[in-house]
């Protein structure tokens, strides 16, 4: 038997990216037995519109940054050079195109972006593109699993207590990131003055 891939699917915005993005794929992936994780960062993120969002070559590179000491996680374009809004679906299906057909996808998503999976764009049709990977996220239940029976599944992943928001919010007012995102990031947003000056949510 020689199946396809099993490719993990880890999209975010990314703003920047920390170690709890980090954990929860190193965690799927292991529990898994995924030969990938391929972290996408979203384009003009829609769910995001009420604040500035740092530009999507500057959270493109803090991926790339954070995840290239390890060999099986990659970085995906797609949604950065895909115009207009980013959704999932269209996500998963230029993957899927450029990865062919017998690559089998798991969607990662922690449980606070879970609840509200059944009101993306195309909901239905997302369950035909990949498996949905539900992961625990300290602070938020794991919920709208139900709408999900199927091609879903539940993994308990190390608890990050660590959110972009509250990076954004540490750097603003000067207080260190460093052990909450990689080290290269912390240098890369310093270097870039990210996240200083900006009226955050
Ligand atoms: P923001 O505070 O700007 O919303 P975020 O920390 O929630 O940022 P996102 O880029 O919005 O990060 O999240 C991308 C994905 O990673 C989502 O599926 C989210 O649920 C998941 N995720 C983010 N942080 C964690 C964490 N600490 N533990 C588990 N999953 C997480
Ligand atoms: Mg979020």
């Amino acid at each position: 038997m020689s199946g396809g891939s099993r490719i993990g699917v880890m999209g975010g915005t990314f703003d920047p990216i920390h170690n709890g993005h980090l954990v929860a794929a190193s965690e799927v992936c292991h529990a898994l037995a995924l030969d990938e994780v391929i972290f996408v960062p979203t384009g003009q993120p829609w769910q995001k519109a009420d604040r500035d969002v740092a530009s999507a070559e500057d959270r493109f590179l803090m991926t790339v940054i954070a995840t290239a000491a390890n060999p099986l996680f990659t970085v995906s374009r797609v949604d950065i050079d895909r115009p207009g809004e980013t959704y999932t679906v269209d996500t998963l299906r230029d993957l899927r195109a450029a990865r062919g057909p017998d690559a089998e996808f798991f969607f990662i998503i922690g449980a606070d972006a879970l609840s509200g999976l059944p009101t993306w764009k195309h909901a239905e049709d997302l369950l035909t593109l990949a498996h949905f990977v539900g992961c625990t996220r300290p602070g938020h239940q794991l919920a709208g699993g139900v709408l999900l029976e199927g091609r879903f599944s539940l993994i308990e992943v190390p608890a990050v207590e660590v959110s972009s928001t509250v990076c954004r919010e540490r750097v603003r007012a000067g207080l260190p990131i460093r052990y909450l995102v990689p080290d290269g990031v912390v240098e890369y947003i310093a270097k870039r003055g990210l996240y200083l000056g900006q009226d955050d949510d």
